[in-house]
């Protein structure tokens, strides 16, 4: 079966390796190089400890207060854009206590099945991305936040996944070389860390190796469609034969949708990232700041990200300095001894997030054509459950049993 994948960021790039480990002729299509894009400057977690979806009754509260300060870590850029709107309504409305219930089994199972399978990765021949289990730390600094934490514990374990209270000294303790203001922490061991950007030049190499066909700079635009099959795609003028199409194009995924008949809402939620190597800033793990919403990672060695902010913008807008500042600024907050210098903007790395109007993914086939399959819209946890991703959707395309429930992430679920 020839099957064309429309993207090589990590979602498509693992829908490739088991594709064609299932036996498919797979012709990954990228109208960019697949060198900088989404899967690559991002913090790199691996974490099942993320099992609560972006749309939730606090972060719309919390949105609507941010949105004044040009530093905050999410920004709605105010837009009459109909799409966004729509976006927007469908992200309040999902925003509820019980989606929050019923999406955490969803989110864990489909965590845990991605840490094994990068567990599994990092064995292969080739693989080497630094993939570490050392956990992840969330800081936290208001006695608002120290009650939220205690509740994220009671819920993770409830959930199965190990999750505990460290106070300041402790968390002092984990962290030895550096000085650190904040009030605790909650610690979640089973987290795994990453270097995402080696990740993918792994994944590249491997799949060359392995006779998987890669299409650069060329764009999808278009679909040959015969009854209720699509034969063919529509790349900058050519056509490309298909016996099955994997939509995977990250936030650009949702016009290619609109073609299949389907309504998957989608907003780029851009993001930036700072990388520095051999600094004087170490940690021994992931870091979240709460109150900031800044990650922190360690990765490879000898290299450290800052990464944050989540800026609702057009795609096509400038990148802005300011939130890059208030990134900075915020470590400092909680490593009083970290002066972060302020890059220039060419050393600024930014990617779009897909984030869907609920938080959870778009993973299944279509239903008015046979030979369609969807998988984006991970928002801030493409990585995370990249893995797994990749493997449900060569479960659907080679229809065997998916290794999960995939009603949750229903591609079809706004239609
Ligand atoms: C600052 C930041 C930190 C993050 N940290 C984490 C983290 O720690 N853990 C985690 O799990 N996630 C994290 N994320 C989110 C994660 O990076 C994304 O969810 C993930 O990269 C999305 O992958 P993707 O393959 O869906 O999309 P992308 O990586 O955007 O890939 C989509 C590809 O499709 C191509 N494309 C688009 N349209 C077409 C077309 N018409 N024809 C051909 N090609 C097309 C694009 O060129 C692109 O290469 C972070 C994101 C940011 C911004």
């Amino acid at each position: 079966m020839k099957v064309i994948i429309i993207g090589g960021g990590i979602i498509g790039l693992s829908s490739a390796i088991y594709l064609q480990q299932a036996g498919c002729q797979v012709t990954v299509v990228d109208r960019s190089d697949m060198l900088q894009g989404c899967s690559y400057g991002n913090a790199g977690y691996i974490c099942p400890s993320h099992f609560v979806p972006l749309a939730t009754p606090g972060i719309v509260r919390q949105g609507l207060k941010w949105m004044m300060n040009a530093k905050s870590p999410f920004y709605v850029k105010p837009s009459l854009n109909k799409d966004l709107l729509k976006w927007g309504w469908t992200f309040m409305k999902s925003a509820t206590r019980s989606h929050v219930e019923r999406s955490a089994l969803p989110l864990r199972d489909i965590a845990l099945l991605s840490k094994q399978l990068y567990e599994e990765w990092a064995k292969l021949p080739g693989m080497d991305f630094s993939y570490e289990p050392i956990g992840m730390m969330e800081l936290f600094k208001t006695e608002e936040n120290a009650h939220h934490a205690v509740q994220t514990v009671a819920e993770a374990t409830a959930l199965g996944i190990e999750a505990r209270i460290l106070g300041k000294e402790e968390l002092q303790q984990m962290e030895p070389g550096v000085t650190i203001d904040a009030a605790g922490a909650v610690f979640f061991p089973g987290d795994s860390q990453l270097y995402p950007n080696q990740l993918m030049q792994n994944l590249l190499t491997y799949l060359e190796i392995k006779g998987v066909q890669f299409i650069r700079h060329r764009e999808i635009t278009d679909f040959i469609k015969t009854g209720n099959k699509i034969t063919g795609v529509k790349a900058s003028g050519s056509v490309i034969d298909a016996d099955h199409v994997v939509l995977a194009a990250g936030v650009w995924s949702t016009p290619l949708a609109r073609q299949f008949g389907i309504n998957i809402p989608m907003v780029g939620g851009r993001g930036y990232s700072i990388t520095f190597e051999d600094t004087p800033y170490k940690l021994h793990h992931s870091v979240i700041l709460s109150e900031a919403r800044v990650a922190i990672s360690p990765m490879n060695g000898n290299k450290i990200r800052f990464g944050g902010t989540m800026e609702i913008t057009p795609l096509n807008t400038p990148p802005r300095m300011q939130r890059v500042q208030g990134i900075v600024e915020s470590v400092k907050q909680y490593f009083p001894t970290y002066d972060i210098p302020l890059p220039p903007a060419e050393k600024v790395w930014y990617g779009y997030r897909p984030c869907s109007a609920d938080g959870l993914p778009y993973i299944g086939n279509v239903s008015r054509y046979t030979n369609v399959t969807v998988a984006t819209g991970h928002s801030m946890l493409g990585i995370s459950l990249g893995a797994a991703t990749g493997k449900l959707v060569a479960e659907l395309v080679t229809n065997v049993p998916t290794s999960m429930d995939l009603r949750p992430f229903n591609p079809e679920r706004f239609c």
